[in-house]
């Protein structure tokens, strides 16, 4: 690629039409477009999946550590705590069982998309290998309740139980940890772990509280309505008009199953995703039985290398992710072995070529070629969420399926009988809103509880003007409390990694202080203030360098609005790798350097 000749497509002319494609996307109302799941939206948020409510009284005992939330992170989190001894834990969950992302998002086809020897976590704690490569959401939901099962975990859970305020007492050091039960557990120590992608949100489409019809959020999938199950079989569904909004990472799963029953299918599109190979296949059996001890954590730090873009000997996942990030990775070192184009240049190269790849797919599959046209996405890659199947392109070959694309705008309206887009009204019997979760909205916000620390001082009023913590895991006047989430701490594609790098962290400083019969850890105010300056040292966007301005509004570019916190509260810049190490070295040290112990 050193000839600008060599080039099979027109640089300049994509740099326009990505142009033209985000300009016409943008909006003023950025992530206020989006309508809370509460008052009258609020029954968006039922739990479908349990029978039956749960009642029971009231809890005012005390534990050494509540988790808040029971999916991976909370699980992680308490089987660490567990290995360490720990045994005096309560984990807070809103669902009705283990499983967290995978309890909610149970919609048909849902399924991991990084490798699931990967993906699910502690695999050779309970010595269990996922049966596929990309294991689908019922054996993903049945692995985090045999984790469950595995630390004995059931009898700390409060199922059914929402967190509503956490109060530090600083006579008693102790965290009181109120819910919707009634319930006020003291605590010495919280974790909370409630979830990146954790409240659905509603697009604010005029009329949207007048359709007559039936909807539902795709996190909350109404089988009674669709019958089938997450394997699909949704038959309930051959003589319904049904209308999907989004095509991002949930809809492409789902879509292929809605086309395969529903009478007639309308998918409505704002932005195209990019779909990439997905390739699953069975577990080779003898591959499973050859692994030896320490295989699971050598293959995520593995993979972990390749998208991080750090050569390895080896490409033992050998997928989409790692093709995606090893092509760039050779343009990178074409340019730097002295190719005369910058390696700006290069990489921007290398970005076309793969879009010109993801094009061409569709094309491949997609007969109609004005259909086609219409999903094929003019963005960079990572400006949206990469994702990888193969039924989700074919689908729209069906005669009963009608790809609604909205030319960027979003849907007009929604009416009594339908939805709205160019003036043309599509009578449906039921609209699920595949339209994705709150990310930009504050910390607390999402959690759903607001945290008072030492002296009543609200985490939201101490996280105003972006994150404040050490590590992203605590912060200066919130002793004994523990964060697990992306902010300030690591950013890899394979989220579970990065809570178990935490779970581990966050049970060694625990257990020491137990043992050492300290009462309070908090983070002293200068080592926040020089990790907050570590974090503003970097120049990585919200998560981890992906999205950007010039890229198509979403949710990886805070809707394509400034965001003046963004810099303070995005991951590590250095990467996972080194933010990873960085923590295993704290350890080894000894010195808990940064944090204040009390006895
Ligand atoms: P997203 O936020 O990715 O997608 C929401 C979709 O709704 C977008 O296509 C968006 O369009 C569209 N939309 C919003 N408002 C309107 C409107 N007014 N009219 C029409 N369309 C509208 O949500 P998802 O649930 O798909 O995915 C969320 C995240 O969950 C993913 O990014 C991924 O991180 C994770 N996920 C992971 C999976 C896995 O690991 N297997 C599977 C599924 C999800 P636009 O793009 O224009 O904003």
């Amino acid at each position: 690629m050193s000839e600008a000749s060599e080039i099979p497509f027109d640089p300049d002319a994509l740099r326009d039409r990505y142009r033209v494609e985000r300009d016409k996307r943008l909006r003023a109302d950025g992530n206020e477009q989006y309508v809370e799941m509460k008052d009258a939206f609020g029954r968006y948020l039922d739990d479908p999946y349990v029978d039956q409510s749960i009642e029971r009284e009231p809890v005012f005992d005390e534990v050494d550590v509540v988790l808040v939330g029971g999916g991976f992170g909370g699980l992680q989190a308490a089987a660490r705590l567990r290995q360490a001894g720990i045994d005096d834990i309560r984990i807070i969950e809103k669902g009705g069982d283990f499983g967290g992302t995978w309890y909610w998002n149970r919609y048909p086809g849902a399924q991991c998309d990084v490798e699931s020897y990967c993906y699910l976590p502690l695999l050779e704690e309970l010595d269990y290998v996922p049966r596929e490569k990309y294991s689908y959401a019922k054996e993903i939901l049945a692995h985090s309740a045999a984790i469950g099962e595995h630390f004995d975990l059931y009898k700390s859970a409060l199922f059914q139980t929402e967190v509503k305020r956490l109060d530090w007492d600083d006579d008693a050091r102790r965290w009181i940890v109120h819910t919707n039960q009634g319930d006020a557990i003291r605590a010495r120590f919280v974790s909370m772990a409630n979830g990146p992608l954790h409240r659905p949100k509603l697009p604010g489409i005029p009329g949207i509280d007048t359709f007559k019809g039936h909807s539902f959020h795709t996190s909350r999938w109404d089988y009674d309505y669709t019958g089938g199950g997450p394997d699909g079989g949704l038959d309930k569904l051959t003589d319904k008009r049904v209308a999907i909004i989004g095509t991002g990472a949930t809809a492409i799963q789902c879509v292929p199953f809605l086309g395969e029953t529903a009478e007639q299918l309308y998918v409505f599109q704002r932005t195209p995703s990019t779909v990439d190979v997905r390739g699953n296949r069975p577990t080779d059996t003898a591959w499973a039985d050859s692994l030896e001890a320490g295989w699971q954590k050598h293959r995520m730090e593995n993979f972990n290398a390749l998208i991080s873009g750090v050569p390895q000997k080896e490409d033992l996942v050998d997928d989409g992710w790692t093709d995606l990030i090893g092509k760039m990775l050779q343009h990178f070192r074409r340019a730097k072995d002295g190719d005369n184009m910058d390696i700006p240049t290069v990489m921007e190269m290398a970005n076309f070529e793969k879009m010109e790849e993801i094009r061409a797919r569709v094309d491949e599959y997609v007969d109609d070629p004005d259909v086609a046209e219409k999903l094929k996405p003019y963005y960079k890659m990572f400006c949206k969420r990469p994702t990888f199947n193969d039924d989700y392109l074919p689908t729209f070959n069906r005669a009963n399926v009608t790809l609604v694309d909205t030319n960027g705008q979003g849907v007009d309206r929604v009416t009594e009988n339908g939805v709205v887009v160019g003036g043309v009204e599509y009578e449906v019997d039921c609209i699920i809103y595949s339209t994705g979760f709150e990310v930009g909205t504050s910390y607390t916000r999402r959690s759903g509880y607001e945290v008072y620390g030492k002296a009543g001082r609200a985490l939201s009023d101490h996280w105003s003007e972006g994150t404040r913590t050490l590590h992203g895991m605590g912060s200066y006047g919130f002793p004994n409390l523990f964060i697990m989430n992306t902010s300030q701490g690591g950013f890899t594609a394979n989220f579970p990694h990065l809570l178990d790098e935490s779970a581990v962290h966050q049970a060694h400083i625990i257990k020491h202080a137990l043992e050492q019969g300290f009462t309070q850890v908090e983070v002293e105010q200068a080592s926040e203030d020089q990790w907050v300056d570590t974090i503003l040292g970097f120049s990585g966007g919200p998560l981890g360098g992906l999205g950007g301005p010039d890229c198509t509004p979403g949710y990886y570019n805070n809707e394509g609005q400034p965001n003046p916190t963004a810099a303070q509260s995005a991951p590590y810049g250095g990467g996972s790798i080194r933010f990873f190490k960085l923590l295993e070295e704290w350890r080894e040290d000894g010195a808990f350097e940064g944090l204040r112990f009390l006895s």
